[in-house]
């Protein structure tokens, strides 16, 4: 298993803070109303103006599902997850990979620039989210994979407006359709945020 090496150190309220100035950047009645996030159209027309890292697509295996080479300055989303067709799941997972990989250039990019000892290529595969949780890893804010997930999860559902659905008794449902979102997003969205209410399924 490769090791992740540390970036420099983010607080949650920190990486929080960044994703809602791209929101304002981009869409800011995204701010204020509880509506998704155009990420598909940020990450193909906005990513490069921003952080000068290049969009682009390739045939990955299966178990990757994108990849931000600092060394390229390329960010690469599997083609697989693309061409999603009517599977909506699949279209979702997308929309969080996209935001995993803006938040790695977003938040890398200067480190990788700085320090070339820096990790210079994040794969966004099925060990990076074991590793993601591995407490024998790293501290969570100094992992740079956790810093993308908590990026991802404020892009697409910004900490006040999700805190406005669950207060509104929103399902998960409800919540699944106005941000756009699978539902395991919206699960480790409630544990990011500490909020212990239980939502309605339908
Ligand atoms: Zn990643």
């Amino acid at each position: 298993m490769a090791s992740v090496l540390k970036a420099r150190p983010r607080k949650a309220e920190d990486i929080e803070n960044l994703a809602c100035e791209v929101i304002k950047s981009f869409q800011p009645d995204a701010l204020i109303q509880l509506k998704k996030f155009d990420v598909e159209e940020f990450f193909e027309f906005e990513l490069k103006n921003h952080t000068g890292i290049e969009p682009d697509t390739y045939n990955f295996p299966d178990e990757i599902d994108g990849c931000t080479d600092f060394e390229e300055k390329k960010c690469y989303i599997s083609l697989n997850l693309m061409e999603y067709g009517e599977c909506e799941v699949t279209r979702r997972r997308l929309r969080a990979t996209q935001a995993h990989e803006i938040g790695h250039c977003f938040l890398h990019v200067a480190d990788a620039r700085r320090n070339q000892k820096f990790q210079q290529k994040f794969v966004n595969d099925k060990q990076s989210s074991l590793r993601m949780y591995n407490p024998d890893d790293l501290k969570a804010y100094e992992n740079p994979e956790w810093q993308a997930w908590r990026f991802a999860s404020a892009l697409l559902m910004p900490e006040h407006c999700f805190k406005r659905a669950v207060e509104c008794n929103w399902t998960k449902k409800k919540i699944k359709y106005a941000f756009d979102v699978n539902p395991s997003f919206i699960e480790v969205r409630l544990k990011e945020l500490k909020i212990s209410a239980r939502l309605k399924n339908g």
